[in-house]
């Protein structure tokens, strides 16, 4: 999480920046942060967010200038802000619909707030207090081959995972800091904006929904709480995983807390295939096996030979059952089909071709 909601310090702009400006801004760091170039970072797409609302304020001039009141209010200035809604308690509930809005003076009445309940959504909707209630999941896909696919297995994975700040233990607050109830929210953890029937709640933006303020940020997280840790997970693949199957690791997510989610690609096998909980497997034979018949050793899928007899006259593509050496589910075991695949010699020596010529005209074959 950033350590501030301050627009122009998310694109890196001035606050005297142009509309040009912002947007080549704004394009120069989505392109970086975009979650096509930044798979399986969760990060990354939380910055991407963050970006996108920023540009989404910044660029349209009614909510930037929206915005650049609140902000002059000292709604995203951090822990030392003056908090606004004592400033409007103050104040006194003022005239409504007033449509004239705020002067020029940078001040601007209360009331003004109600207008405003699109861009406080926008602002603080997705954060806060509910965030930490409900855990995150983080998805990300491996590529698995085909044999663990089938019979089921291990597999090691590492990602970046948010985790509880070990130096803070998740409560932002530096070493012999003194952890204070929010002066914004008195501990509440929201706010609210407004007043009569335009009064809403919102996570409080000092202390982010906590309800409390450390006297200093932790040094390692910044005061978020939280830190980015490559961590090595092994997923256990169950046997007969189909391709594109999503598994659910339950606590491997996010801060321990949040699921992982693991989808699975199973990558092709150069000699099996599957339909169901049977498998396919091409066995190439000779064009003389293919005439004359033929014994052939064939490998299953979890390794074992297997003799099969190939009968003269075997067509090329024929399959031949070999009875529950497939793949194992829930206790159900499928068979083996093993495709014969007719080669034929690609070259033929003076003496081959007169050999293969007496037997075209001894059986009647045109050539
Ligand atoms: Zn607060
Ligand atoms: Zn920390």
């Amino acid at each position: 999480m950033a350590a501030q909601r301050d627009y122009y310090q998310t694109l890196g702009v001035a606050e005297t920046a142009t509309t040009d400006e912002i947007k080549k801004a704004f394009r120069r760091l989505a392109k970086q942060h975009h979650p096509d170039r930044n798979p399986n970072n969760p990060q990354a797409a939380e910055r991407f967010k963050e970006i996108s609302e920023a540009h989404d304020v910044l660029s349209d001039s009614d909510k930037r200038k929206r915005y650049d009141q609140l902000r002059r209010y000292g709604a995203f200035a951090g822990p030392d802000a003056s908090p606004f809604s004592q400033r409007g308690a103050r104040r006194g509930p003022g005239p409504q619909g007033t449509g004239g809005g705020p002067g020029d003076s940078g001040d601007f009445d209360i009331s003004d707030l109600g207008g405003l309940g699109d861009l406080f959504s926008s602002i603080f909707g997705r954060r806060g207090t509910g965030r930490e209630a409900e855990p995150e999941e983080v998805e990300t896909s491996i590529t698995i081959p085909f044999r663990v696919a089938a019979l089921g297995g291990q597999v090691p994975i590492t990602l970046a995972m948010p985790e509880v700040c070990p130096t803070c233990g998740g409560s932002g607050a530096a070493k012999g800091a003194t952890v204070n109830t929010c002066p914004e929210c008195k501990g509440r953890g929201t706010v609210s904006f407004g007043q009569g029937g335009f009064a809403v709640n919102r996570p409080c933006p000092v202390c982010r929904g906590k309800g409390t303020v450390p006297s200093q940020r932790c040094p390692t997280c910044q005061g978020s709480g939280e830190v980015r840790v490559e961590k090595r997970i092994n997923v256990d693949i169950p046997p007969g995983t189909e391709d594109g199957a999503r598994l659910r690791l339950k606590n491997q997510g996010p801060k321990g807390r949040g699921d992982l989610i693991v989808v699975i690609h199973v990558a092709p096998d150069r000699f099996f295939r599957r339909e169901g909980l049977d498998v396919i497997g091409v066995v190439p034979i000779n064009v003389a096996q293919a005439m004359l018949g033929s014994r052939i050793k064939v490998k299953t899928v979890d390794g074992k030979s297997v003799v099969l007899r190939i009968p003269p006259g075997t067509q090329h593509g024929q399959r031949f059952r070999v009875p529950r050496v497939g793949i194992e589910k829930n206790g159900r075991r499928g068979d083996m089909y093993v495709e014969a695949h007719v080669t034929l010699p690609e070259k033929l020596s003076a003496e081959e071709q007169e050999a293969v010529k007496s037997f075209a005209e001894k059986t009647g074959l045109k050539y």
